[in-house]
Parts: structure tokens; C-alpha cells; sequence
């Protein structure tokens, strides 16, 4: 969802279906897909359909309702994914990591048992701060 006159942000463009994306789940003003280049075993982003909020401080100050949402959707993912244990990781400025701002969670997790990946831990990838 974009403003008259504004470019849709890669993730707008990931919900209208316009670059390919494995969508893992969907609400009304939700989307999550895998993220491209994975620093877990269960990486995937999750963010608003709206591109209105560049980060999560904007989406917590004028949208907290939506931000419930997006950790809702979140913990539903972790729960089908992996043991429902997970990180939350919202990169907020440049220096911190950000790269697409367009508010995303970055759900970091184990796979759920059963599967043969990973371990009972989650390491240090890029989203760690050094
Ligand atoms: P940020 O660095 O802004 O916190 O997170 C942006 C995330 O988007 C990165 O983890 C990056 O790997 C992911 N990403 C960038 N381009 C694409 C893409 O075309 N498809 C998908 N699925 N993820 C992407």
C-alpha cells in the first residue's frame, strides 16, 4: 500500500506479487515471507502491507494495534515452524542494520522437531551486533 506519488518499497512489491517471494502467511495488513539470504534456520520477514511506518518506533507510536498484529502473526509462524521459541529482530537505522525501510520484524528461529537441521541454539549471524 503506497501513498499517491510514492515508490512501492521492495516489500510492497513482494506483497503485490511483483518480485517472487515464498509468502508463509497473510492477514489483511500482514505479510511474511522467507527472507532471501537466511541467518537462521527459520528466517522469515514479516512486515505491514502499508509502507507507511519506516520502522518499528514510527509503527509503535502511530499504529501499536497493527505492531500486536505483526507479533501475533509472528509467534504464529514460530509456533508452526519451529518450538514456538524464537527472536524478534527489528533493525532500526542505517547503523543498525536496516536496509529496506519499510517496517519489518526479522523472525529468527529453530526448526520445529522432527526436522533434521540446526541445533538447540540460534548463532550469531549478521543480524548480531558486533
Ligand atoms: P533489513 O536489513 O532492512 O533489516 O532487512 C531486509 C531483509 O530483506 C534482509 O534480511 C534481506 O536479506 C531481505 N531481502 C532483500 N531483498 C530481498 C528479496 O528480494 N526477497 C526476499 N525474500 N528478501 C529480501
Amino acid at each position: 500500500m503506497t501513498s499517491p506519488g510514492q515508490e512501492p518499497s521492495l516489500f510492497s512489491r513482494i506483497a503485490a506479487r511483483e518480485i517472487p517471494a515464498t509468502i508463509v502467511a497473510e492477514t489483511d495488513r500482514i505479510i511474511a515471507f522467507e527472507d532471501i539470504a537466511p541467518q537462521a534456520p527459520v528466517h522469515v520477514v514479516i512486515t505491514t502491507r502499508t509502507q507507511q511506518y519506516r520502522n518499528v518506533v514510527e509503527l509503535a507510536a502511530e499504529d501499536p494495534g497493527l505492531l500486536a498484529e505483526l507479533v501475533a502473526v509472528a509467534a504464529g509462524i514460530a509456533a508452526e515452524r519451529s518450538n514456538g521459541q524464537f527472536r524478534l529482530v527489528f533493525n532500526t537505522g542505517q547503523a543498525a542494520g536496516q536496509t529496506v525501510f519499510h517496517v519489518h520484524a526479522h523472525l529468527l528461529a529453530q526448526p520445529g522437531p522432527g526436522s533434521p537441521v540446526g541445533d538447540d541454539s540460534l548463532g550469531e549471524g549478521s543480524l548480531a551486533f558486533r
